[in-house]
């Protein structure tokens, strides 16, 4: 079975962007998007695993290593001082192919699904924001960056559309992991 992990971004801890406005951050999101996700892979008969980082963040990066997933994917949200920033991206390690296509199989109905900038694919290097996990992951590893959570009208679109954005998500997945693996 078709094996995919799914990591909450930061931790309960340091929860990341922080929007005053909604009194929420990254990590109040994204839990609950992780468990959505992971419920929409299942019901495609493809295996989740959610990752929550521990002490440090090169250990959560071994423990997803150690669970032989088929696909890693981590999720976060952008933040930026400018309130206006908006628009969704998604990052890649620049020299992986197979990395590369699966960002651009979510990329595309995530922009659709939310419709603001389409910010494209982000092709990271080391030193670039989440190269780490980009790079030190066994299998093909993407961030997810939806929106902004900096921007107030883009959190609440994110909120109101959390479980569309799941199904997206977890649609493109499933048809990139079922159908376009040969391994
Ligand atoms: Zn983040």
């Amino acid at each position: 079975m078709k094996t995919v992990c799914i990591v909450v971004g930061h931790s309960h801890a340091d929860g990341g962007c922080y929007n005053p406005n909604a009194e929420m951050n990254e990590y109040d999101f994204n839990h609950v998007l992780a468990g959505h996700i992971a419920e929409r892979l299942h019901s495609r008969n493809v295996r989740p695993i959610i990752m929550y980082r521990g002490s440090s963040y090169s250990g959560m990066v071994k423990d997803v290593n150690a669970t032989n997933a088929d696909f890693a994917i981590e999720l976060h949200c952008n933040g930026a001082k400018n309130k206006n920033a908006k628009g969704a991206e998604t990052l890649h390690w620049h020299t992986s192919k197979a990395s590369k296509a699966l960002a651009a199989r979510l990329q595309t109905p995530i922009h659709g699904l939310l419709n603001e900038r389409n910010r494209g694919l982000k092709a990271i290097k080391k030193g670039d924001r989440g190269w780490y996990f980009l790079k030190k992951t066994a299998m093909p590893a993407v961030i997810l960056e939806p929106f902004f959570l900096s921007n107030d009208e883009s959190l609440k679109l994110g909120l109101t559309l959390r479980e569309q954005l799941a199904n997206v998500i977890a649609g493109a997945l499933a048809d990139h992991v079922l159908n376009e693996v040969t391994q």
